[in-house]
């Protein structure tokens, strides 16, 4: 399976999530074998995105949540809400996030934690800047806020991870990483994942890329069996762009099929 992940980011309103979700259900239309979509619209917008997605294949997912499930809290949003806007998926330590609100590996840790035992699937996003990318340090980096991230975390056999590998310095420059690079840091990040949870299934785990992925770039990731999907920012939101993603992971799944 190869999954889509579309994070809108704050780049829509309520009326232009609502025409965008349609578009983006249009992408699938007629395929014979589509991938997974996930649609993370703006919080405010769950619930109308919701009722577009209702009946379709795709998945709802949410770009954030607070660690608790109620309390004082002002502005912050709960996994409790999350489930009940009916959210599948939540994107969490986005780079954005870390970078401009603050958000911690600590912090970043308990929302794991909350997102698994509330049965959200996090969509974990780690990934080194532009200075410790040319200084070799992209490993380590991935390493240590992985292992933050997880930290105490049991994984239970219906519980799903999925990780993205999102290079700072790749995400909104139009300027993808490598193929070998994102290839290299996979095979990486799926070892750490093993050896931290041995007894799990190695379908409990995805590994996907993000960072300017587009029509003309995805089908050179998605056609590798180490990458589980993409997850894509700027060109969600264009409808053209997007298209193109999906007929690209579409006719990688298509080509799988008849191997
Ligand atoms: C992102 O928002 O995580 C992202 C990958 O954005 P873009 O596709 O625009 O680089």
């Amino acid at each position: 399976m190869k999954t889509i992940i579309a994070n809108w980011k704050m780049n829509v309103g309520v009326r232009e999530a609502v025409a965008l979700a349609r578009g983006t259900l249009l992408t699938l239309r007629g395929r014979k074998v589509s991938p997974g979509l996930v649609v993370c619209p703006p919080a405010v917008a769950l619930s109308e995105v919701r009722k577009v997605l209702a009946r379709s294949s795709a998945n709802l997912g949410a770009q954030n949540m607070f660690w608790e499930q109620s309390g004082s809290y002002t502005g912050e949003t709960s996994p409790r809400v999350l489930n009940e806007l009916g959210v599948s998926h939540v994107i969490l330590g986005h780079s954005e996030r870390r970078q401009l609100l603050g958000e911690t590996d600590e912090m970043v840790n308990k929302k794991v934690l909350q997102a698994l035992e509330q049965k959200l699937i996090p969509i974990l996003c780690i990934g080194e800047t532009s200075v410790q990318h040319k200084e070799e340090m992209t490993q380590g980096i991935v390493r240590d806020q992985l292992l933050a991230a997880l930290q105490g975390v049991r994984l239970r056999s219906s519980d799903v991870l999925m990780v993205a590998y999102e290079p700072i310095w790749a995400i909104g420059s139009g300027e993808a990483a490598t193929v070998p690079g994102v290839l290299e840091t996979h095979q990486f990040i799926r070892s750490l994942l093993y050896e931290l949870f041995p007894q799990a299934s190695k379908t409990q785990f995805s590994v996907l890329y993000g960072g300017s992925v587009n029509p003309d770039n995805a089908y050179a990731f998605l056609r590798e069996d180490d990458v589980d999907g993409v997850l894509v920012g700027g060109a969600s939101v264009k409808i053209n762009q997007f298209k193109g993603i999906v007929q690209a992971a579409a006719e990688v799944l298509e080509a799988k099929l008849a191997e």
